[in-house]
């Protein structure tokens, strides 16, 4: 078999998808002691990053320092409403959740059911599972370290301990320009990153929802034509047969089995 390299996923326009980041500096990480700064955010077919701020809206000086981010909540419960795909580092583990306090904190309702990527899960299922003779085993899969491995066209930024500190309590605007650019920044290192770790993880069905017809041999995780037979895939039960994608580099499967009720007949 030859080997073909990655070639970088072509997102459907179409697709509603974002590669977001929240910047939410407070302690311990807790959304009850903190609340978003900045949101940054770009679709992959997009050539640039876009991101908005708490003091981006007008009345956010008036609110109590604790509530300064209802303006930018409302703005994202308004204009993520119709997003399907979310992709970030820690997404589901940090951001999500962190997001979802604050909209509850506000009297907002949660974002709509998404389906949320996080390239952190991926790169530590794939990459780094457990731990081996008592020490974390494997590629270590933070943001900063992942960009380095795969010398990524943008690297991790870095912000002092000092400056999150400050951006907690002070409205300093110098700062939060300084750390909006590093929440940018990061949003381009993990659409990047996601390239890289797509293959390794699972990655919901793009070409559905762009509208592009199932057909019978087309991959179902990018909709590429480019599939070559690669034998078969066994379970107890049932026999599909295994495909290779030239294209995104996965093995999408036949849909149905070649045995049993409904089975197709082997060519
Ligand atoms: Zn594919």
């Amino acid at each position: 078999m030859s080997v073909h390299k990655q070639r970088p996923i072509k997102w459907p326009a179409g697709v509603k998808m974002l590669v977001v980041d929240i910047e939410a500096p407070s302690s311990s990480f807790s959304a009850d002691t903190g609340e978003i700064i900045i949101f940054a955010f770009i679709h992959p077919s997009w050539k640039s990053v876009r991101s908005v701020a708490y003091d981006d809206f007008e009345g956010w000086e008036n609110l109590y320092i604790t509530d300064r981010d209802y303006f930018l909540c409302k703005w994202i419960s308004e204009e993520l409403s119709d997003t399907e795909i979310f992709i970030g580092q820690y997404h589901v583990g940090f951001d999500l959740p962190f997001i979802n306090a604050r909209l509850a904190y506000h009297g907002f309702g949660p974002l709509r059911p998404t389906a949320n990527i996080d390239t952190y899960k991926i790169a530590k299922k794939a990459f780094n599972p457990g731990r081996s003779f008592g020490r974390p085993s494997g590629l270590g899969c933070s943001l900063a370290n992942l960009s380095k491995f795969f010398k990524l066209k943008t690297q991790k930024g870095k912000i002092h301990n000092i400056e999150w500190r400050i951006a907690m309590t002070n409205d300093d605007p110098a700062l939060m320009r300084k750390i909006e650019r590093y929440c940018r920044n990061d949003v381009l290192t993990t659409r990047d990153l996601f390239q890289k770790v797509a293959p390794f993880g699972k990655i919901p069905h793009l070409h559905l929802e762009a509208g592009i017809k199932y057909a019978a041999d087309t991959c179902n995780y990018c909709g590429s034509k480019e599939l070559m037979k690669r034998g078969y895939y066994r379970t107890d039960t049932a026999l599909y047969r295994q495909f290779y994608c030239k294209s995104c580099m996965r093995w999408p499967r036949g849909r149905k089995s070649l045995v049993g009720r409904g089975s197709q007949h082997v060519k």
